[in-house]
């Protein structure tokens, strides 16, 4: 892939609308630190963290309120100074609309720092365990919308051939990455360079897609001032989904991420240009992940823009500071149009995973007509990126035949939407292959439950089994030494001997118990 001059399509696809020039017309600014920030434990794929803090604590800036715990696991840190009001269930963002444990605090205006972290600028002198380390300890994770931690993913092994920069933000009304390419493209250069460092390769490719011309001169500006010809920016053409890892690198390389396989599987590391920024922040400056450039846009909201948000802060105020809603504001969604999904309120605070808000009107969000039967065309299976059979899928899912959707590869789904949009029955596929998922992961569960207990019980029995032998072992030991001690009478003598001291032993510590009664 080095010096990229080809190209190449992935399955399906579509071009959408991009909506977004109304959240780019506006300057990169940071929204104000509100009154009080609420962080969940569990904001990251992976185990949830521990509290380390209790209400009434002060914490400054930066400061870890919840350490990881598990190897696939990241701390969270105060996004600002104040007092710990709860540690307790909040309601959170996701899909599930249900609570989970969070750091509640009140904040004091003072945005007092924590210095915990120094700032490695010499990190070509530290080795990669070191630099991981870091990157863990900063909370840094996958900023695209996954959130999976940065130092497992950084940790692949050798051989790769190429990092990939995933700067093709493909799905509609989301442009934090755009904003993000165009105002802070040298930081996304040195976070480059520090992950080439860790994953000792030479090779970088930073994809962005031909309709951002801005991120692109600035992503130029940035390499020739940094003069790194390990680095290349290349332009992809704008296709939903492209900026999903295995479509982009597919479009790059011409090679598949096998099915249930990673893209290091075939030498390649995907990482977003944001988390690039935090893992350069947090290694250059020792800056923990406490904030996020988060898009706001929509027909609902007053004056849609991207903003630097700290992490934790209720929507409701960044929603405040793009001027409030407006009269067309119907739905609140977190994510794109495509693959967000709808918010119960705006109270939940923003996370490391919200790159988007979008507050929309009726006109912006495709209103659902009734689903009527699949007339088998066959134009789900001809968009669908996976290249997956999403009629077949929905009718295995109806008829409650998981093991078929499982046989169908239902795993390589990545409920892009791009089925349900062209399907001209106005079928609701993916919320059906969401269901399936839900499904199938909840047997596994069930039957995994079933395993265990079915392992205790048949090591019980072979415990209660092997005592009983043990016991007749014993017994026809002993039957054995009494019938040699016939025939030898010393023998037969030290072994009564053995026995009555036993129950004269026994004898003397009842009584000495009765005596203390
Ligand atoms: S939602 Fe799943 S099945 Fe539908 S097009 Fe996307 S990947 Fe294919
Ligand atoms: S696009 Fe809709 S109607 Fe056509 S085959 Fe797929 S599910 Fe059936």
């Amino acid at each position: 892939m080095a010096g990229q001059s080809r190209l190449w399509h992935f399955h399906g696809g579509l071009e959408l609308p991009a909506h977004k020039s109304g959240s780019t017309t506006e300057p990169l600014t940071a929204a104000p630190v509100p009154g009080v920030l609420i962080h969940p434990l569990s904001q990251h794929i992976g185990s949830p963290s521990e509290a380390i803090v209790a209400p009434g604590d002060y914490v400054k800036k930066g400061q870890p309120v919840a350490s990881a715990t598990g190897y696939i696991g990241s701390p969270v840190h105060a996004a600002s100074s104040g007092t710990v009001i709860d540690v307790g269930p909040q309601p959170v963002p996701h899909p599930s609309g249900l609570s989970a444990d969070c750091v509640v605090i009140e904040t004091d205006g003072r945005d007092d720092p924590y210095v915990g972290y120094d700032p490695l600028i010499n990190y070509r002198t530290l080795n990669a365990p070191a630099l991981r380390a870091r990157v863990r300890e900063c909370g840094i994770v996958g900023l695209g919308g996954a959130a999976f931690p940065t130092s497992v993913k950084l940790n692949v092994g050798t051989g790769l051939k190429s990092l990939i920069l995933n700067g093709a933000e493909c799905e509609p009304f989301i442009s934090c990455d755009d904003m993000l390419m165009r105002y802070r493209a040298e930081q996304i250069v040195s976070g480059a360079q520090i992950m080439l460092h860790v994953l000792e390769i030479r090779h970088c490719c930073i994809a962005i897609e031909e309709d951002k011309p801005e991120s692109h001169q600035s992503l130029l500006k940035a390499l020739s001032a940094a003069g790194d010809e390990r680095i290349e920016v290349v332009r992809v053409p704008a296709l939903y989904p492209e900026g999903g890892e295995r479509q982009l690198i597919q479009v790059l390389t011409g090679k598949e991420v096998p099915v249930g396989g990673i893209p290091a599987d075939i030498g390649y590391l995907c990482q977003n240009v944001g988390t690039a920024v935090a893992v350069a922040r947090a290694v250059l400056r020792g800056e923990p992940l406490i904030s996020r450039i988060v898009t706001v846009t929509g027909s609902g909201v007053a004056q849609p823009r991207n903003l630097e948000v700290r992490l934790g802060t209720p929507i409701s105020h960044v929603i405040d500071a793009c001027g409030g809603y407006t009269e067309a504001a119907r739905y609140l969604v977190m994510g794109g149009g495509m693959m967000g999904f709808p918010l119960q309120g705006d109270q939940l605070p923003v996370i490391k995973a919200t790159n988007c808000l979008l507050v929309a009107s009726e006109e912006d969000i495709r209103p659902r007509s009734p689903a009527m039967p699949c007339i088998r065309c066959g134009d789900c299976a001809t968009a669908c990126p996976a290249q997956l059979l999403p009629q077949q899928l929905y009718w295995h899912t109806q008829s409650e035949e998981f093991d078929r959707v499982e046989d169908l590869n239902i795993y390589a789904c990545i409920e892009c939407g791009c089925c349900d949009l062209v399907c001209p029955s106005h079928i609701p596929l993916t919320q059906n292959f969401r269901y399936a998922k839900a499904q199938i992961w909840s047997q596994k569960r069930e039957r995994e439950r079933s395993d265990v207990a079915r392992n205790r019980f048949e090591a019980r029995n072979a415990r209660i089994a092997a005592e009983k032998s043990e016991r007749a072992r014993r017994l026809a030991e002993k039957t054995r030494m009494l019938q040699t001690g016939a025939a030898d009478p010393a023998a037969k003598k030290a072994l009564i001997d053995e026995v009555m001291k036993r129950v004269g032993d026994k004898k003397d510590s009842s009584a000495e118990e009765s005596g203390k009664e």
